[in-house]
């Protein structure tokens, strides 16, 4: 599972997170939801330390890390990194590899898998996320769906146990999206750990287990899906609601 607790950033004396606690168990689904600047994507980066949090403690499938002064220890910092998986608004594939190389370089870097073994695995998830035939195509050549998918198959394959997802089909026309959404979905049902920033309050409210509302660098209020969208406890989130329902 998650546990995070009093996890804050600042830049200078700016404070864009504070006191963020959140306990997930394992195969839970959290959306996070709240609008623009609440912080989001930054609550994620720290997760993976893509951004170093100023304040707090993360423990993700095993690996503690805490936040201070002194940088955490390579090896807390390298598994905290191992156990999470994470997939980005813009897809991020490496333009120069081919689909299959995009999927199995990471996994022979970090992993130190043989090519034959990380080509058996790239398969699977190729198979997994509905691409099998487009192993030898090129980014470029493939729509935005499909190279979001293709960036799913390449953070599972590094066997993650949490994904985290920052909008990953904001960059999407809708009706792409939803083939992203089918495959998170099915993700989800595997007993997947996720943690997803979205837009998609359908996504939201059906799939995720929970909804963590965002505002102003904290967590405004957390409850079942259900609960947080038909009858939220905090003004803010009614407002937000409001404007995006
Ligand atoms: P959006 O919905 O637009 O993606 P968000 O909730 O993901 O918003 P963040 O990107 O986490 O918001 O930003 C939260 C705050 O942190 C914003 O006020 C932003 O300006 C600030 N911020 C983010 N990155 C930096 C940085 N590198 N230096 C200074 N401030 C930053
Ligand atoms: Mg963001």
């Amino acid at each position: 599972g998650v546990l995070v607790s009093g996890l804050g950033k600042s830049y200078g004396d700016h404070q864009v997170l504070r006191d963020v606690n959140l306990a997930m168990d394992e195969g839970e689904v959290v959306s996070i939801i709240g609008p623009s600047g609440a912080g989001k994507s930054t609550f994620l980066r720290c997760l993976n330390y893509l951004e170093t949090p100023t304040e707090g403690m993360i423990t993700i499938g095993g690996a503690r890390v805490v936040a201070g002064e002194k940088r955490p220890d390579k090896a807390s910092l390298d598994h905290l990194r191992r156990v999470t998986g994470m997939v980005f608004q813009s897809f991020n594939l490496f333009p120069h590899l081919t689909v299959m190389e995009n999927i199995t370089l990471p996994q022979r870097k970090l992993l130190g898998v043989s090519k034959a073994q990380a080509e058996v695995v790239a398969e699977r998830l190729l198979e997994r996320v509905g691409l099998p035939e487009k192993a030898k195509q090129y980014p470029a050549r493939l729509s935005g769906g499909q190279q979001q998918r293709i960036a799913i198959a390449r953070a599972l394959a590094l066997n993650p146990k949490v994904m985290l997802f920052d909008e990953p089909t904001s960059a999407l026309d809708p009706e792409i999206g939803l083939e992203v959404l089918a495959v998170m979905r099915d993700l989800a049902d595997e007993g997947m750990t996720m943690l997803v920033v979205t837009h998609e309050m359908h996504f939201a409210r059906d799939v995720s287990d929970r909804i963590m509302v965002m505002g102003n660098g904290g967590v405004l209020e957390i409850g079942p899906s259900e609960q947080v969208m038909s009858q939220p406890q905090n003004e803010r989130t009614r407002q937000f609601l409001k404007a995006v329902l």
